[in-house]
């Protein structure tokens, strides 16, 4: 996204975020104050605690919340992530060795998520770098998904019949260890141009069979909301177009992104979905909360992407307790996807496996909504394959014999 400029840039605001002007000459909305929404009841808000501000205590909310200046303090060297931690030489080695591959960057509110002694904390493991990171197995893939291979145009990987990913950007708030795009998010050299995004909109205007767009990168939230109003009514403007989704990790990495003006625009594009990704309960803070709340009061649908990562979510008690929290922030657990097979992240691989026991683990014994699709995204272009525990013990002509969460057997014959 699940994946701006030029992180090597010290808290420079990018060209992205600040440009893309207005063109469809409407007057700009006016703010929406959020305090004159209803609140959300005081014990569900209640299990939602602020984040840690960590060396940043002394920083005025008014900035804290100032999603730019989030981004403009970002953690990308080494100096400034020993203020925030006890690097641990390891990590230290890694910071250096990993630069040229993948950049390091850290919203300062993630950041404060990490705890600053343990470096087996779920937050740190997917953002601050390890040696890991360097072992490349033989079975590790440039291109793990062949989205390249099934790129009609640059900016689009069109593999199914009736939907198509579209990438706008290769920047995003914070570099997740584990992304899958590795080979280009970071990369600035690789980022969007202009040009590339119009060929993407001509592909898909081109394509009547094009009913949903997922629109990704990169983080398309590291457009300005003027870009990205831009491309949603292009987007709009195709009759084909049905929905499109806005892949984004913000509601994890930079839950000040999503501003009343963010949310009021794109409540002129309905129906419009959102995919994100939270991958453990840390994540779930006031912040991320407040962030969906706006969202889905907005009228935006919201699913979840997990990504199975050992050391982090492989475990089916973190999953249950993410996917409740995720209900009460009215997120839906949409997929959760096995570890593919890009290179430098086989540290976080996890057997198949564990992903089924999870599953197992879920289902029946608590609601549905909270249990996801587990799905293999296959290599080479397989596309997502889903992958269930086993309850059909048997079955023969009209006669099926099932099991249920609880093990217990039980016949259905078709009439
Ligand atoms: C994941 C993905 C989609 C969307 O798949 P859904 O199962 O509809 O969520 C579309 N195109 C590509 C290339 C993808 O990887
Ligand atoms: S770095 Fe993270 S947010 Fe950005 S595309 Fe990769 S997985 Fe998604």
């Amino acid at each position: 996204m699940a994946n701006l400029p030029v992180m090597g840039d010290v808290g420079g605001v990018t060209e992205e975020l600040a440009g893309g002007g207005r063109t469809n000459g409407e007057a700009k909305a006016p703010a929406v104050r959020h305090e004159d929404a209803p609140r959300p009841v005081a014990n569900v808000l209640s299990r939602f605690k602020p984040g840690p501000r960590s060396i940043w205590a002394g920083v005025p909310d008014a900035l804290w919340n100032d999603w730019h200046w989030q981004q403009r303090e970002r953690v990308i060297r080494l100096e400034q992530l020993e203020r925030v931690l006890r690097v641990t030489p390891e990590e230290r080695e890694a910071a250096v060795k990993t630069e040229a591959e993948f950049h390091m960057g850290i919203t300062p509110y993630y950041a404060a998520l990490m705890d600053p002694e343990d470096p087996t904390c779920p937050i740190r493991l997917q953002s601050v770098p390890t040696m890991g990171e360097l072992n490349i197995l033989a079975s590790d893939l440039e291109d793990p998904l062949a989205e390249e291979r099934d790129m009609p145009v640059p900016g689009i990987t069109h593999r199914y019949p009736d939907r198509v990913l579209f990438y706008t950007t290769h920047n995003c708030p914070v570099y997740c260890r584990h992304c899958t795009r590795k080979r280009k998010v970071s990369d600035p050299t690789s980022a969007a141009a202009k040009r590339q995004i119009e060929e993407s909109l001509a592909y898909i205007a081109q394509h009547t069979e094009i009913r949903d767009v997922v629109i990704s990168g990169g983080d398309p939230l590291s457009l300005s909301d003027d870009r990205l109003d831009h491309i949603l009514g292009r987007l709009r403007a195709i009759p084909h177009v049905e929905i499109f989704r806005l892949g984004t990790r913000n509601l994890v990495t930079l839950p000040q992104r999503v501003t009343d003006d963010f949310v009021y625009m794109l409540r002129r594009h309905h129906p419009v979905y959102v995919n994100t990704h939270f991958n453990h309960p840390k994540e779930c803070t006031a912040e991320a909360f407040e962030a969906a709340r706006r969202l889905a009061d907005a009228g935006c649908v919201i699913g979840n992407q997990m990504v199975l990562l050992k050391g982090v979510n492989d475990d089916p008690a973190v999953v249950k307790e993410l996917n409740h929290k995720l209900l009460l922030m009215r997120i839906r657990p949409y997929y959760i996807y096995q570890c593919d097979l890009a290179r430098g992240i086989s540290h976080f691989r996890t057997p198949v496996e564990a992903g089924i026991r999870i599953i197992e683990a879920l289902r029946g014994h608590t609601s549905g909504l909270a249990v996801p699709q587990f799905v293999v995204d296959a290599p080479n272009g397989g596309g997502k394959i889903p992958v269930n525990p086993e309850y059909v013990v048997s079955h023969e002509g009209k006669r099926w014999v099932l099991r249920n969460f609880a093990g217990k057997q039980f016949e259905y014959v078709e009439p």
